[in-house]
């Protein structure tokens, strides 16, 4: 198995899934940031919508009504009066107009409202001028405070099709159907009292009044659709009473003109319609809070998903920290477990190629040596081999035993070691023989190399336990090939080496012989192997 591989497998196993989850934790914290945002805009809606409302329909027509009354008695009381509800207007239209800001960042379309609004409120300004240097006449009034008041209506109507929320869109209809019934049933109220003064309606007044009192009812009809709103509670309840439908049917008189004008008309017209005005402004005002109140409630929810979306940060940001820990542990593993393989099976490699006893290569060490040598010997110059045999070795064995024997392998081996050169390659072929390989080195050099050991091994006292000391020879054969073939028949040369060791044994042992000095009678022979 290839543990490179098994390594991509690991990491792509641990990569594969956080990346999944990664997307999925992309996807979540975007809806987080989705919610939050439209909870935020929603808030801002809601804020925006009340407090145009609330100015539109109470604070510009509340500074009106107080002008109409300084207008009509300068008096000093009506003055105080009026400073405070100009006063108000200022303060609640710069507190608008930062709120208006705000959103406008996030929300262009607002900005053309913005520009509108803060001329309507300009003009406002001058008409007050007029009114302090006494040029005004009470008649401007209405004409003038209105499309001020209708511009902040406008802009509550027209944040219907800008809200998500299906909560506060439903309490932005509400708020914008009362606020246009309130508009419409001012004018029923106004042209109504005309008619009772007694002062003749134009075809034209009396075409806006029916269509103010159409647009009163169809909006009041749409109040049903509220029945849990306190503030509809009480309208609709004016509405069933006694006054309230002697109302809906003077108006519907007055409209088809067979309503007949008298003072006592006028004065419970009058009264009732006070009433009725009373009571719709209080019930705007309550739809204003409950409105700013959903407001609220979204600000919380926004703020909700804020810190939803920052949690879900921190632990997403916590588990990639994890996930990249651990494949970063994974990894170095795997490496550490390459590493320890890698060591591992050089360790067995070294093993099965090292003779246990004298630590030099065995012969499938010397034969795995050979060939890579070979390969990497880039001249082709001379190549010997140098092979020895302990002479009369079974005797050491049978004299001193078997564990001497060892000591005295692993002797001469450490004799042999240290005599060959260092590019010479040493190996203990079994028993009590060696097997040399010299590269680059021809047969005169390789015998005196292969001379050098001998002498040595000769030279060697081996120091026993008991104090005595044992001293052993051996016989070393030499061949050699400059033939770049036979190089790579590396046995065929170690074959023709050992024939030069017979020869060395058969002619006295502890002696180098060459290839090809084996030419001795067979009779010889023999006789050398009886010795
Ligand atoms: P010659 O001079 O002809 O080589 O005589 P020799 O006695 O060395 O030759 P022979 O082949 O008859 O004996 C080799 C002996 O080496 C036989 C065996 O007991 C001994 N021997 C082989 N391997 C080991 C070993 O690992 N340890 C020990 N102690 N003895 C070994
Ligand atoms: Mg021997
Ligand atoms: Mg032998």
């Amino acid at each position: 198995m290839n543990f490179e591989g098994t390594k991509k497998i690991v990491i792509a196993a641990l990569l594969l899934p956080s990346l999944i989850m990664a997307a999925e934790a992309v996807l979540l914290l975007g809806n987080y940031y989705q919610s939050f945002r439209d909870f935020a805009a929603g808030k801002h809606y809601a804020y925006i919508a009340s407090d145009a409302g609330n100015i539109g329909s109470s604070v510009i027509p509340d500074e009106a009504r107080a002008t109409l009354a300084f207008l009509a008695d300068r008096s000093s009381e009506n003055h105080g009066k009026l400073a405070a509800r100009r006063f108000d207007l200022d303060n609640r239209f710069d507190r608008f107009l930062a709120l208006l800001a705000e959103s406008a960042k996030t929300q262009p379309s607002l900005d053309a409202r913005i520009r509108g609004l803060w001329q309507a409120v300009e003009h406002l300004k001058a008409f007050r001028d007029s009114v302090d240097q006494g040029t005004a006449r009470a008649e401007q009034v209405i004409g003038q405070y209105k499309p001020a008041s209708i511009e902040f209506l406008e802009l509550v109507t027209s944040l219907r099709y800008e809200i998500a929320d299906p909560g506060l869109s439903r309490q932005l209809s509400l708020l914008i159907d009362i606020l246009d019934a309130n508009e419409a049933g001012l004018v029923v109220s106004f042209y109504g009292t005309e008619h009772f003064r007694g002062l003749r309606l134009s075809d034209q007044d009396r075409e806006t009044f029916n269509q103010s009192l159409a647009l009163m009812n169809v909006t009041v009809g749409r109040f049903s659709a509220f029945p849990d709103s306190p503030a509809i509670k009480s309208i609709d309840d004016f509405a069933r009473s006694l006054d309230g439908r002697w109302l809906a049917r003077i108006a519907q008189e007055v409209a088809t003109g067979d309503a007949t004008p008298s003072r006592l008309m006028l004065r419970r017209w009058s009264q009732l319609q006070d009433e009725r005005i009373q009571l719709w402004q209080d019930s705007i005002r309550s739809v204003v809070e409950e409105t700013r109140a959903s407001g609220d409630a979204l600000a919380l929810r926004s703020r909700f998903f804020l810190e939803l979306l920052v949690v879900a940060t921190v632990v997403f940001s916590l588990l990639v920290g994890v996930v990249i820990l651990l494949a970063v542990k994974g990894v170095s593993l795997a490496d550490r477990l390459i590493r320890e393989r890698e060591l591992l099976v050089g360790e067995l490699r070294n093993a099965a190629q090292t003779d246990l006893l004298t630590g030099l290569y065995n012969r499938r060490g010397f034969d795995a040596a050979a060939t890579s040598l070979l390969r990497a010997e880039s001249a082709a110059g001379a190549l010997s081999i140098v092979i020895f045999d302990l002479d009369r070795f079974k005797q050491i064995n049978d004299a001193h035993g078997h564990d001497v024997g060892d000591m005295v392998l692993q002797r001469v081996a450490q004799v042999a070691q240290d005599n060959f050169r260092t590019q010479d390659l040493l190996s203990r072929h079994g028993g009590e023989e060696f097997v040399a390989l010299l590269p680059n080195t021809s047969l005169n050099e390789a015998v005196v190399v292969a001379e050098r050991v001998r002498a040595a091994i000769e030279a060697t006292e081996i120091r026993l336990v008991d104090g005595t000391t044992l001293k052993v020879t051996a016989s070393f054969g030499c061949s050699v090939t400059e033939n770049e073939n036979v190089r790579s028949a590396i046995n065929e040369l170690i074959k023709r080496a050992d024939l030069a060791l017979y020869t060395a044994k058969f002619s006295g042992r502890n002696r180098v012989v060459i290839d090809g000095e084996a030419d001795m009678p067979v009779v010889e022979r023999r006789n050398s192997q009886k010795t």
